[in-house]
């Protein structure tokens, strides 16, 4: 037997576009990859890191794990498409093996079996493989049904957004829906004629027997092979320049990250497997306030990320971001988000370094010194009770404190790096960094939850602890060395600021702190799904009316709760809310320093 026909031609053509594409877009990105990544690769490829690679593609990108974890229904629609095809393949394969025996039979062979061995005059396997390979094509309609369903009602699939498509998508998107109904009609057809089939295929086929009959169904047995290899060799031409790229680039992403790559905050060519790993499920355009309470629904990171891919990007996209996290949270394919859009805006905007700030060499009369560093940052300067609290706790801890802000240290630099300017924010990094280790610190705190993240990330402070002034006054207090008043009908709530809670991870410190001064009430969206102020200085797109709308939702949650004080660990934060409610707002610092024992 040939195993050929005319009709496999659109899906031979097909398969080889797809993987010729393929094949070249993987290999100069991994050509292009820094040495650094490349060490990162063979020092990690032997290792249990390749097994629990393994293991999450099979979690992922076949059974979309997380996917359910947010959306079931998604979930469920995603899971269907792309295990049920693996399953069709993989069970199709042992069906051919099972009337063939292990001998070679080309693709095309194993995708159209049901055309080149219709009866086969067999066997005993038949009715269990016609059963099976029935039940998972219909498993593949149900996904197919679903699909097309969330185009009419996205509701229903509980999303409010659906994503909107460039061409190659939309080529793609109506290949991929007709591929399994064109593949029903041509193997109903071919039950009808020959027989064979199971309670679908088969059903369907004495349907269209009894109805049409065989002598008319024989006219368009052909043509029904002939779409269905056309939908399939659509689909795969289309396949990698559309959103469907996703479907394989998950793959080598995920064995990548497990072997510690990342993005860096410049762009470098590990993030195109970030970019076309993206799905453009659209379960990150929900969450992001923009969209729920300003109505701005084309800068999400769904739409960030395809302008990306297909160099569209504008700056009014890229910049429209309050990098709250909150998308980068509920992704399911795990991308760096943030980090993907900062670096672009480093593309779009660094300029370059002039000596624009050469000044900060003569900035340093400094002449303090002490075991704690003390970086208020230039939004905590600006809100005096904070730093007065501050001082206070100091030293009622008896804290030998270094104080950075008024001994020549400069703005922490993420601001400008948020912005793209990624030269002038070294500048600072590095003005700032002499001081430290001028002064021999060996702590640095700070109230400011921006200025942690890129002391943390960018400064690589070597023998420097870096901390967050309400993990340092949790671990005064759980040391003995500051004494609170607890203050029995207090209540408070917190609201978790971005950069503090999403952006470096810390929820329960802060809420050690008040339980330890007085009754804690949480509002309704908290720690990890806790809503931006929408002060943030990664956007300077929207305006103020804007920033106030987003702070007002902040606030009247927070309020909700009853509390007589609301709570933040963020000045920016702490400014937005007191804009918006009548209820007190004060700083974590606040409340330790009113209510310490003398
Ligand atoms: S960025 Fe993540 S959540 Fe958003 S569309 Fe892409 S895969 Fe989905
Ligand atoms: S980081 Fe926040 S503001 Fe930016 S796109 Fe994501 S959810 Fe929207």
């Amino acid at each position: 037997m040939t195993f050929f026909a005319k009709f496999c031609i659109p899906f031979i053509v097909g398969v080889v576009v797809l993987f010729a594409v393929i094949a070249i877009k993987y290999l100069s990105w991994l050509r292009n990859l820094p040495k650094k990544d490349w060490k990162l690769i063979f020092s990690n490829i032997i290792s249990w890191r390749t097994v629990a690679a393994a293991w999450e593609v099979v979690c992922e990108s076949l059974l979309h794990r997380r996917i359910f974890k947010v959306n079931p229904r998604l979930g469920y629609m995603h899971m269907s498409l792309a295990f049920g095809w693996f399953l069709l393949i993989a069970v199709g394969w042992m069906e051919t093996v099972a009337y063939m025996g292990f001998k070679w039979v080309p693709l095309q062979g194993h995708v159209f079996f049901k055309y080149f061995v219709p009866l086969n005059g067999i066997t005993e396997h038949k009715p269990l493989f016609d059963f099976v390979m029935d039940l998972l094509l219909l498993f593949v309609l149900s996904g197919v049904g679903l699909a097309w369903f969330k185009r009419l009602r996205s509701r229903a699939l509980g999303m409010k957004k659906t994503t909107k498509h460039v061409l190659f998508d939309r080529i793609a998107l109506s290949a991929l829906w007709f591929i399994f109904p064109l593949r029903l009609v041509a193997e109903s057809i071919t039950a009808a004629i020959y027989g064979g089939g199971s309670f679908l295929t088969g059903g369907i086929g004495i349907l269209l027997s009894k109805s049409i009959g065989v002598e008319a169904l024989s006219y368009t047995y052909e043509p029904a092979w002939w779409l269905y290899s056309t939908a399939l060799g659509v689909f795969f031409i289309a396949m990698p320049f559309s959103r469907y790229m996703h479907i394989f680039t998950e793959i080598p992403l995920i064995f990548l990250r497990h072997y510690q790559l990342r993005p860096e905050s410049k762009e470098k060519s590990y993030d195109n497997f970030e970019l076309e790993a993206c799905s453009r499920c659209g379960i990150c355009i929900d969450p992001c306030q923009l969209q729920s309470q300003l109505g701005i629904n084309d800068v999400q990171s769904v739409y960030f990320l395809r302008d990306r891919r297909y160099n569209m990007l504008q700056q009014k996209i890229a910049n429209n971001c309050l990098m709250c996290g909150r998308c980068e949270q509920v992704c399911p394919v795990g991308i760096n988000l943030n980090t993907l859009r900062l670096n672009s805006r480093s593309s779009m905007r660094n300029i370059p370094n002039e000596g624009r700030y050469n000044y900060l060499r003569n900035v340093d009369t400094s002449s303090g010194e002490g075991k704690v560093g003390y970086f208020a940052g230039c939004m905590t300067l600006l809100t005096p009770n904070t730093l007065r609290s501050m001082r206070q706790i100091f030293e009622a801890a008896h804290e030998q404190v270094w104080w950075a802000d008024k001994e020549g240290g400069a703005c922490c630099g993420r601001p400008l790096m948020l912005s793209g300017e990624v030269d002038s924010a070294r500048k600072m990094i590095e003005h700032n960094k002499s001081l430290f280790v001028k002064h021999q610190i060996k702590t640095l705190v700070t109230s400011c939850p921006i200025c942690l993240k890129v002391f943390r990330e960018e400064y690589k402070l070597e023998g420097i602890e870096v901390l967050h002034h309400s993990e340092y006054i949790l671990r005064l207090i759980q040391k003995g060395r500051l004494k609170i008043n607890y203050q029995r009908g207090a209540t408070f709530t917190y609201h978790d600021p971005c950069e503090l809670g999403r952006g470096s991870g810390i929820y329960d410190e802060p809420r050690a702190v008040i339980k330890a001064v007085g009754k804690l009430l949480e509002p309704a969206h908290n720690r990890k799904e806790a809503f931006c102020c929408g002060s943030s200085v990664a956007n300077t797109s929207i305006n103020d009316a804007q920033q106030l709308t987003i702070a007002g939702k902040v606030a009247t949650e927070l309020s909700e709760t009853g509390a007589k004080t609301i709570v933040t660990a963020c000045p920016l934060c702490k400014k937005a809310i007191t804009r918006c409610t009548e209820t007190q707002v004060v700083d974590l610092s606040e409340i330790v320093a009113q209510n310490l024992k003398q």
